[in-house]
């Protein structure tokens, strides 16, 4: 069974709990120099298990390193949309974000050469207040989208949406969706995709999680990571406690941990699983309700 490792390609300084920091010209050259390294790390690791994946890249990247973009399409990897320059959909408008979303994309579409019809939002930001993107996307030629993330959380989440793939309504078009894995327990969805609890929990968290979404039928584990969380040595950002301990925990073992799970499944990228999933009868879920 397939199981999505995803890849949001984003500097390290663009990270929503960075958001209020001021990070010098400097800093932020030595942040893109190091997200290319790390993302090459993590192409040469992926070739190393035969796995195939999709990168969900900030458009800004595709003119700054339209190399690396193009190297990860001929690598066999999906390219895919992660916003133009990172910001939340919340605080855009309508309009603000049609823009954003069709330079992200044609500026990506350039750098690899094909087509991009895959998008997830900045901190997974499309909620019930934000149910409209989902309409802005179907009309930007998305084929599917992974922002919505079924769980209670102080960023994010719609803890109400189906765990497995759906079809997600905006407030009046409908695209499909693919949820980050979570973990159900005593009937709260826990998250156990990535970030922080990639990092922190038992590595047999995510496999418990992984297992549970694949008893389901419709069940496709969807994980995601980020090339600065394979970089233990980066200069740290002037956090507060709580955003620092969530940014930085257990980033000493995360290539291990990367490399654990890749021997474990079979990744593929998301757009390989779109026709076989939409052939399927899918929940729908209306997010503007
Ligand atoms: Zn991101």
């Amino acid at each position: 069974m397939p199981v999505c490792f995803t890849f949001d390609i984003e500097e390290h300084h663009r990270i929503e709990a960075a958001a209020d920091c001021k990070c010098s010209q400097e800093t932020q050259a030595e942040y893109a120099r190091r997200m290319e390294v790390s993302t090459r790390w993590l192409l040469e690791t992926l070739a190393e298990f035969k796995a195939r994946s999709t990168f969900f890249i900030v458009g800004q990247i595709a003119t700054t390193h339209p190399k690396l973009v193009r190297d990860i399409a001929e690598a066999g990897h999906e390219v895919a949309c992660h916003s133009w320059d990172h910001q939340r959909v919340h605080r855009l408008s309508q309009d603000q974000f049609r823009l954003d979303v069709r330079k992200a994309k044609s500026e990506l579409e350039h750098a690899c050469g094909r087509p991009v019809v895959g998008y997830r939002a900045p901190t997974f930001s499309i909620t019930r207040e934000t149910a409209w993107a989902i309409d802005v996307l179907a009309e930007a030629g998305m084929r599917y989208d992974s922002s919505v993330f079924p769980v209670h959380h102080d960023r994010y989440g719609i803890p109400a949406a189906p765990r497995v793939p759906f079809l997600a309504t905006g407030t009046e078009r409908s695209l499909l969706e693919f949820p980050p894995v979570t973990y159900s327990l005593l009937g709260k969805n826990l998250s156990a995709a990535g970030g922080g609890y990639f990092r922190l929990y038992p590595p047999a968290m995510i496999r418990a999680a992984v297992r549970q979404v694949l008893r389901d039928p419709l069940g496709l584990p969807v994980l995601y990571f980020h090339p600065w969380e394979f970089d233990p040595d980066q200069p740290r950002l002037p956090l507060g406690r709580t955003s620092r301990f969530r940014t930085y925990v257990g980033m000493n073992r995360t290539k291990a941990r990367l490399r654990d799970l890749l021997g474990r499944y079979n990744s593929r990228p998301m757009i390989e699983m779109v026709e076989t999933w939409q052939a399927k009868s899918l929940p729908s879920f209306n997010l503007s309700d």
